[in-house]
């Protein structure tokens, strides 16, 4: 239910921005938790806080024509959202996938302003990306892509202005691709314009795997508060990507059993436990699929082609591979299943029903605002690694991101239990990076 002031505000973002259901969808979560807020903070409401943040405050969209290896034209539309620059400069991924349009990139950008907002950490949010498909492509394509999306974008973009990474489809490969154009067009470089760099080139310790270990060590930190840890549990993780890769990683460093995976064209269900170095040859060597990852394991490991990984039961869901993937019937069968908690790597992967069911049957829910920041966290910190010409080591770099981590995880509860919603991560997510940036916004005055 809608607070009615909120719920005119919300009227007016869907008859504004018709046919973007993911952004529509994004908002009325965050309205739905920060009715209480303007209860006690008069002023957000008199100066229009939220209709503000509800507006990016730059959207860019444009066409990127390239040659494909048949020396055919080929034309795809690039976007880059530049939503809130209150708290520093814009900063957020891109996705590189055919379902991009507008909407998603709305959605992921208004999530970003929030998750950026809840690091602690000076970074605006904003998002981007491309309806290109990297699936299937040769690296000489995926690099004329690159180039031409850049050769417009880079104009945008700035160490202090706007600061892409990577998200579904865009890794370390088209990273490169992307810097090493950037930095040929403005003859700087400028290594802080762009997070998620290779370790040979301005790259920092750790940004690969932290999304995945962030997701991991929220999760332990919620299954601490009740006074149990990821030992011996069964867990399933959706995708097969960057995120859900370090997110096996980390669960089995801590002693959980990670059964199934998934990619788009099914899951495979692996009983031992994921196989993580041949997972990692398939996935990121050879970019094949996971039919081949039970050919090569062997017994005890089967692929299930264009099934639902969330039909597999489990105690932890680590929910990895893209938004609305969990509906509310698969959080029913989840929660019948012996489910005790959810982490949330990917972005908005659990649908509205989904969290209700969650919720109601007191499963520890962490969203992704809170779940997943440990990527975008570690971006500031190799932005910071940048801006001093440094580079930590792997170990300390570890060591700040659970740091991160564990504190996001205690205020999302400090916040849920001050607004009389105990154990509620949603609430404390949305409330406290929504009150960062309001603060921030006031401060800046009406711009
Ligand atoms: P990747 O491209 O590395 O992996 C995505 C995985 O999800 C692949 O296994 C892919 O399967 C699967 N997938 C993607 N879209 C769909 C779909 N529509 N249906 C079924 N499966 C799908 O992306 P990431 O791991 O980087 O991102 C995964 C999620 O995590 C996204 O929601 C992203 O926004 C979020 N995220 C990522 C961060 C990062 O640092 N990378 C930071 C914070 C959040 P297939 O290959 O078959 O398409």
């Amino acid at each position: 239910m809608l607070h009615e002031k909120l719920s005119s505000i919300y009227d007016n973002v869907l008859r504004r921005n018709p046919g973007e259901i993911e952004f529509h969808q994004a908002v009325r979560e965050v309205l739905e938790s920060i009715g209480p807020v303007l209860g006690k903070h008069p002023e957000y409401a008199e100066s229009k806080i939220i209709e503000r943040i509800c507006e990016p405050e730059r959207q860019i969209i444009f066409r990127v024509p390239w040659l494909d290896d048949r020396g055919e034209v080929q034309i795809n539309r690039g976007f880059r959202v530049e939503f809130n620059s209150a708290l520093g400069p814009y900063k957020g991924g891109l996705r590189f996938h055919p379902s991009v349009y507008l909407g998603i990139v709305k959605f992921l950008g208004f999530e970003q302003i929030f998750k950026n907002g809840l690091t602690g950490l000076p970074i605006g949010g904003g998002k981007g990306g491309s309806d290109f498909d990297p699936k299937g492509r040769s690296d000489r394509e995926v690099m004329r892509f690159c180039q031409s999306f850049m050769t417009e974008l880079y104009r945008h973009i700035g160490e202090y202005t706007d600061v892409p990474a990577g998200d579904i489809g865009v890794g370390g490969r088209e990273v490169g691709y992307l810097f090493g154009q950037y930095k040929r067009i403005t003859n700087r470089y400028e290594s802080g314009v762009i997070t998620g760099k290779g370790l040979a080139y301005g790259g920092a310790q750790v940004r690969k795997e932290a999304t995945g270990y962030g997701c991991a060590f929220f999760v332990e930190e919620m299954l601490k508060a009740r006074g149990t840890s990821f030992d011996g549990r069964r867990v399933v993780v959706s995708g097969s990507g960057n995120v859900a890769v370090y997110s096996i990683e980390k669960v089995t460093q801590l002693g959980g059993l990670v059964v199934a995976c998934s990619d788009s064209s099914g899951y495979i269900l692996d009983e031992k436990g994921i196989d993580l170095e041949l997972l990692k040859q398939i996935k990121e060597v050879e970019r094949a699929r996971l039919d081949v990852y039970a050919a090569r394991r062997g017994e005890g490991a089967t692929f299930v082609p264009d099934r639902n990984v969330w039909d597999v039961p489990c105690e932890v869901a680590m929910p990895s591979a893209t938004q609305n993937e969990i509906t509310g019937k698969d959080a029913a069968t989840l929660v019948a299943g012996g489910l005790v908690a959810v982490g949330e790597g990917a972005n908005m992967p659990t649908t509205p029903e989904g969290i209700k069911v969650f919720l109601d049957a007191g499963v520890a829910f962490g969203p992704g605002k809170a779940a997943n920041a440990g990527g975008v966290a570690t971006s500031a910190l190799e932005m910071q690694q940048n801006a001093s010409r440094d580079s930590w080591t792997f170990e300390f770099s570890e060591h700040r991101l659970q740091e991160i981590m564990s504190d996001i995880h205690d205020r999302c509860l400090q916040t849920a239990d001050e607004y009389g919603m105990p154990g509620n991560y949603v609430a404390g997510a949305n409330i406290d990076g929504f009150r960062r940036v309001a603060d921030a916004m006031l401060a800046l005055g009406l711009i």
